[in-house]
C-alpha cells in the first residue's frame, strides 16, 4: 500500500483524534496512523477523568492556555457528540495549618491563568459541601467549574467524526521508520508506507521517539505512572465533588473523585518510571492510596473495590506541553501529560490555527456528517431503560453485561460502528461491558464469541 496524504496524524490517543477530526473537517486529506488495534488504548483510556479547569496550571504556558480554552470547547460541542459533563465542582481540602496557609497562593496562581471563580470554605463550610470527609479538614476552597468528564466516548466520537467525514483511519500502523523525500515525508508503518505532506506527531508516551524518527531531538518522555483504585457503585452517594489536596511542586497529589460511568476513584500515585509499558498496579502503592484514602474518607475505605488500574502520564524534562511547528512540515505534540482529555478541543484548534498561518490551504466541510456517542453516564438514562427503543428494537432491552446493564443492541452497536471496537478492551470503552463489579466473570465469555463472530465482517 502507498498512499499519498496532505497530514499523516501519529497517534490516535484523544490528542491524535482530535486533530485529525479538525484536519478532515478543513477538507484536507488525512491519514490518522495508530499503532495498537484500537483508538484511545493509550493512556487516553487511563486517568482520572477530570475536566479540568486549568486553574492549577503554571500561569502563562501553553498547558495553562490550552486547558482553558478545552474547557470550554468540550462543553461547547458536548450536546452535538452526545458527550456526557458533569460540573460537579472540585473541592480542594487544606488538612493542616501550612497547607490553609498556601490556599491563597493557589488563588492567585488562578487568577494568573486567568480562573477567577474560586470560592474560600471554612472548615464548616467544607464539612457542609461533603459530610463525609474524614476528621482534620482546616478549610478548603471550592472550583465550581471542574467536574467528569468520559474519556472513552470523547475518543471515540472524535475518531468516528474523523472517519465518516472522510479520514483515513489505519490500526495496528505504528509508524517505524522516517523520512524525507522529495519535499513529502514517507512513513513506514506496520501496514505499509504512507507519504504526507505534513506530519503530526501525537504518539503520546512515544512521542519522543517518533520526534527522532523524523529527524528531531527535542524531549525526552519520562513515564509517570498514575495507580488507582475504583470503588463500587454503591460508593457514589458518598462523594459529592472532586475532592483534591493541596497540590505539592511535583504531584497534584491523591484525589478521591466519583467517575461519569458511577464509580468513585481514588488516585492516582506519581512514580518516575523507565518502562513505558509498565502499566501494572503494585501492592505497595495501592496500600499507600488505601492508607490516604482513609484519611481523606474513611467511609470510602468499607465500601468494595471493583477494580484498580494505573496510567502512564507523557512527562517530559520541559514544564510545559512540547508542541512545535518545524519548517520540515512537522508539528510536534508530545509530552501532553496530565491535562490532555481536556485540553485535546484546543489543541486541535492550535494546529489549525498555525497550519492555517502557515498557508496550508482548508476549506472548513459545509455540512460535516455528524456523530452522536451512545450515552454511557450514569446520569443519564440508558438504552435498557429506554421503553420506545426497545419497543423499536428489543436488542436494547436485552442485557447481557448485567453489572452495567450492557445490552446486545449496544454491544452490536459497538461491533458494526464506523469505527469498530478493535478488540474487546475496545468494546469495553464502547459499551462498559466487562467494567463492572464481576470484571466479565458473568458475561465475558460470551461477549469475546460475539466480538470473535462479527470482527471478521466488520474490521478494517
Ligand atoms: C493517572 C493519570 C491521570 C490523568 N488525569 C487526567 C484528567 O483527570 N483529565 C485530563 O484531562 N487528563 C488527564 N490525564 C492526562 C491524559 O490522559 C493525557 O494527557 C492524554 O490521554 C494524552 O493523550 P495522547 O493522545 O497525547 O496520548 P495517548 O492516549 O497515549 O495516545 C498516543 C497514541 O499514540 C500511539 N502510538 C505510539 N507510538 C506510535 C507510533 N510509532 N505509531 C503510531 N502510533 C503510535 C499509541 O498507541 C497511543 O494510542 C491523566 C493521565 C494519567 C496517566
Amino acid at each position: 500500500m502507498k498512499q499519498s496524504y496532505d497530514v499523516a496524524v501519529v497517534g490516535g490517543g484523544v490528542v491524535g483524534c482530535a486533530i485529525a477530526s479538525a484536519l478532515v473537517r478543513q477538507s484536507l486529506r488525512v491519514v490518522l496512523l495508530e499503532a495498537a488495534a484500537d483508538v484511545g488504548a493509550g493512556t487516553s483510556k487511563a486517568n482520572t477523568a477530570i475536566w479540568h479547569t486549568g486553574f492549577d496550571a503554571k500561569p502563562a504556558t501553553l498547558e495553562a492556555k490550552l486547558v482553558a480554552r478545552g474547557h470550554q470547547l468540550l462543553e461547547e460541542r458536548a450536546s452535538d457528540f452526545g458527550w456526557p459533563l458533569e460540573r460537579t465542582g472540585a473541592l480542594l481540602v487544606a488538612w493542616d495549618d501550612e497547607q490553609l496557609l498556601r490556599l491563597e497562593s493557589i488563588i492567585a496562581n488562578a487568577q494568573a491563568t486567568g480562573y477567577t471563580r474560586i470560592e474560600v470554605k471554612s472548615k464548616s463550610e467544607v464539612y457542609e459541601l461533603e459530610p463525609n470527609l474524614g476528621p482534620g479538614a482546616h478549610g478548603g476552597l471550592l472550583v465550581p467549574d471542574e467536574g467528569l468528564l468520559d474519556p472513552w466516548s470523547i475518543v471515540i466520537a472524535l475518531a468516528t467524526d474523523f472517519v465518516v467525514n472522510g479520514g483515513t483511519l489505519l490500526r495496528k500502523a505504528g509508524v517505524t521508520k522516517a523520512a524525507r523525500i522529495e519535499g513529502r515525508h514517507e512513513l513506514q508503518t506496520a501496514a505499509g508506507t504512507v507519504y504526507a505532506t505534513w506530519v503530526i506527531n501525537a504518539a503520546g508516551l512515544n512521542s519522543d521517539v517518533v520526534d527522532r524518527l523524523l529527524g528531531h531531538d527535542g524531549f525526552t518522555i519520562t513515564p509517570r505512572r498514575g495507580q488507582l483504585i475504583v470503588f463500587d457503585k454503591l460508593a457514589r452517594s458518598l462523594v459529592k465533588h472532586v475532592i483534591l489536596p493541596v497540590p505539592t511542586a511535583t504531584t497534584k497529589g491523591v484525589l478521591v473523585a466519583p467517575t461519569i460511568y458511577g464509580n468513585v476513584l481514588l488516585g492516582p500515585t506519581a512514580e518516575d518510571l523507565t518502562d513505558k509499558t509498565a502499566t501494572n498496579t503494585t501492592a505497595e502503592a495501592l496500600a499507600g492510596l488505601l492508607d490516604k484514602g482513609r484519611a481523606i474518607m474513611p467511609r470510602l475505605i468499607d465500601e468494595e473495590v471493583t477494580a484498580t488500574y494505573s496510567g502512564l502520564r507523557a512527562a517530559s524534562e520541559h514544564g510545559d506541553y512540547c508542541y512545535e511547528v518545524f519548517p520540515d512540515k512537522y508539528v510536534r505534540v508530545g509530552g501532553i501529560r496530565s491535562t490532555g482529555i481536556s485540553s485535546s478541543l484546543a489543541i486541535a484548534e492550535q494546529v489549525i490555527a498555525d497550519l492555517g498561518e502557515r498557508g496550508v490551504k482548508m476549506q472548513e466541510l459545509k455540512s460535516p456528517t455528524t456523530v452522536t456517542m451512545p450515552n454511557l453516564a450514569e446520569s443519564r438514562p440508558r438504552p435498557y431503560q429506554d421503553a420506545a427503543l426497545i419497543a423499536a428494537d428489543p436488542a436494547y432491552g436485552r442485557i447481557l453485561c448485567l453489572c452495567e446493564r450492557v445490552t446486545l443492541g449496544e454491544v452490536r452497536d459497538a461491533l458494526t460502528s464506523p469505527v469498530p471496537a478493535g478488540d474487546i478492551d475496545g468494546l469495553r470503552r464502547r459499551t462498559r461491558a466487562l467494567a463492572g463489579r464481576c470484571q466479565g466473570f458473568h458475561c465475558g465469555a460470551l461477549i469475546t464469541e460475539m466480538a470473535t463472530a462479527w470482527s471478521g465482517h466488520t474490521h478494517a
